[in-house]
């Protein structure tokens, strides 16, 4: 998890200028447990701040993510893409009916590839993703199974 102070180093040494809605943007962010969507991020910063709009929100976000303070982490349905703020090597739990993402810690060893599949590539990392029903999902599923049943 970055901390508040480097992503606002990150701005400055950039030459960019830290405003106070940049800065509760940055917080809220840092704060975030996982991997927020900029929706997210924006229904926490108008409790604090009203008068900031969505836009400033996604800009920051998106210039955040051009200077490498956050990468996109996934596709999330409606809320958007999630934004990945955890810059280590990591791994994901998936679900597909929530869209919660969530960060697991493994160490894959054995994830690796021939060099006739690197095509030529040099490798900086490499994510694994597990699909499937987050606890709350399964208990929903289950639910609508008995309530469809009745
Ligand atoms: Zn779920
Ligand atoms: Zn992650």
């Amino acid at each position: 998890m970055p901390c508040l102070e480097m992503l606002i180093e990150l701005f400055r040494q950039n030459g960019r200028k830290i405003t106070p809605q940049r800065r509760l943007i940055l917080e809220v962010l840092t704060q975030h447990s996982e991997h927020p969507t900029a929706e997210e991020i924006y229904q926490q910063v108008v409790i604090t701040m009203p008068d900031v709009s969505r836009a400033t929100v996604y800009n920051t976000l998106r210039e955040l993510m051009t200077l490498g303070g956050v990468t996109e982490a996934f596709e999330s349905g409606e809320g958007g893409v999630r934004y990945e703020t955890n810059p280590g090597n990591h791994h994901h739990l998936f679900c597909t009916r929530c869209y919660k993402l969530v960060d697991i810690h493994h160490d894959f060893a054995e994830v690796a590839l021939s060099p006739g599949e690197l095509a030529g590539y040099q490798i900086v990392g490499h994510q694994v993703t597990f699909y499937g029903l987050c606890p709350d999902c399964q208990e929903r599923e289950k639910d609508e199974v008995l309530s469809s049943e009745m």
